[in-house]
């Protein structure tokens, strides 16, 4: 569920809302295009997966640390935060972003391929909670970095258990051939020479198998073997105090055909997996908080109609602002700001304006008739929308804006053309 919802306009046709803010008077208020998020819409979604894993294992200490890079505008987290939320973090940057957003270093998580001999070093100084080691060469570097700093840093072994999942290949991370993390027999032996060193803690394992997942099949498989190694370092006498599950769990996009399984009957399902497993869990969910708390609104530049064939509508909007159809042939739900008059439908391809035909938002989309100057909505686009966002073409990033009940507050400004081409120095044998 989520609080973006039509009520009456001025001339008595819906229109959609953000909570108790219409759409179209942040558009005009600070332009298009425009990310708009609902502060409503994230608490309830951190707070139901929170509440259904409480529920479904009572007693149990639970870790929720928010995906950062899902969306990682620093008034996102600070009202995920806010409810207790920790954060997966991938990069110092993201570290510095939980920390300035107020989550505590003990509910920070250190993921990643390939941390940098400096990240590791800041991430070990700030006390995060977890770094998540994804490799022996890792481990060594790690080891070494925490002698010379005289620190002795948690760490938990990322596992790859080797289950395909994922609503795309681009997004599915838990099979063996990906780049993420070890064997289960690598992770043992990892386990126990971090458990031998005086500069390692040990204190769990970690898995993460994919992304926008809507069968919960492949994760039941995943943390069953999970827990299988927890069972079997336990018997080898090493403790393990935390098991990270990850995320990954799918979200609705509109009327895209696939149909994710609740947070309640996720958690039912994780809890018959550990049920008698004494141990704490930590769960990384990112896209399943953010992705239908935003919207991306843009304006109809034109309508393109070819004499023959296609029709176009072309937004203000591009694959810099929005790249998952692009990058993944990821399914936005499409609709116009303002309900129209009941006019008949006409299929339309929705691209931007850069120049790429991967800058194609939809094909073939019924869409009720537009104009230029229309506002359009982008749904679900709370999720790696804003976060994966980037310049190409010289289009300055977009602004995002935070809602709540009947307030909004631009929560990144849209920077100028003065403020982007000010950033590119001029080489002195140029000047
Ligand atoms: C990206 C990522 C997540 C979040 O994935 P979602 O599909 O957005 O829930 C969690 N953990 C790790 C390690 C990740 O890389």
């Amino acid at each position: 569920m989520d609080h973006f919802q039509d009520r009456p306009g001025p001339t008595g046709a819906p229109e959609l809302w953000c909570e108790d803010v219409p759409l179209a008077e942040i558009a005009e208020a600070v332009g298009t295009p425009v990310y708009v998020y609902s502060t409503a819409t994230l608490e309830r979604h951190f707070t139901v997966f929170r509440d259904a894993l409480q529920a479904a294992m009572p007693g149990r200490r639970l870790l929720v640390a928010y995906a950062v890079k899902a969306n990682s505008n620093l008034a996102v987290i600070r009202t995920l935060a806010r409810l207790g939320a920790g954060a997966d973090t991938v990069s110092e940057g993201e570290i510095r972003r939980a920390l300035a957003a107020g989550v505590p270093p003990e509910r920070i998580v250190f993921s990643g391929v390939g941390k940098t001999d400096a990240e590791l070093a800041f991430a070990i100084d700030q006390g995060v909670c977890e770094i998540n080691v994804e490799a022996e060469a890792e481990l060594e570097r790690l080891a070494a970095i925490a002698e010379a700093r005289g620190a002795r840093p948690a760490i938990a072994i990322r596992v790859n258990p080797d289950v395909g999942a994922g609503g795309h290949a681009k997004i599915s991370t838990g099979k063996a051939e990906s780049k993420f993390g070890v064997s289960f027999s690598e992770a043992r032996r990892l386990y126990a020479r971090a458990a031998a060193s005086p500069f390692l803690r040990p204190v769990g394992v970690a898995c993460h198998i994919g992304s926008q997942i809507t069968d919960l099949a492949p994760l039941e498989a995943a943390f069953t073997r999970m827990r299988g190694l927890v069972e079997d370092l336990r018997r080898e006498g090493l403790s393990v105090e935390r098991l990270d599950l990850g995320g990954g769990l799918g979200v609705p996009y509109f009327d895209a055909p696939e149909a994710p399984p609740l947070p309640s009957i996720y958690a039912a399902m994780v809890a018959r997996v550990l049920d008698g497993l004494d141990i704490d869990l930590a769960f990384e969910p990112g896209r399943l908080i953010v992705a239908n708390a935003g919207v991306l609104v843009a304006t109809a530049i034109h309508v393109h109609r070819r004499a023959e064939g296609r029709s176009f509508l072309v937004v203000d909007a591009a694959m810099n602002d929005l790249l998952r159809p692009t990058l993944y042939e990821a399914y936005h739900g499409i609709r116009p700001v303002r309900s129209g008059n009941g006019a008949p439908e006409e299929a339309m391809d929705v691209v931007g304006p850069v120049c790429e035909t991967g800058d194609t938002f939809a094909r073939d989309r019924p869409l009720p008739p537009m104009a230029a100057g229309d506002l359009v909505a982008f749904q679900s686009a709370g999720a790696y929308g804003a976060s994966m966002s980037s310049e190409y073409n010289s289009r300055p990033l977009i602004p995002e804006v935070l809602v709540s009940g009947d307030r909004f507050s631009v929560i990144r400004r849209r920077p100028t053309f003065e403020e982007m081409l000010a950033r590119e120095p001029l080489p002195d044998w140029l000047g």
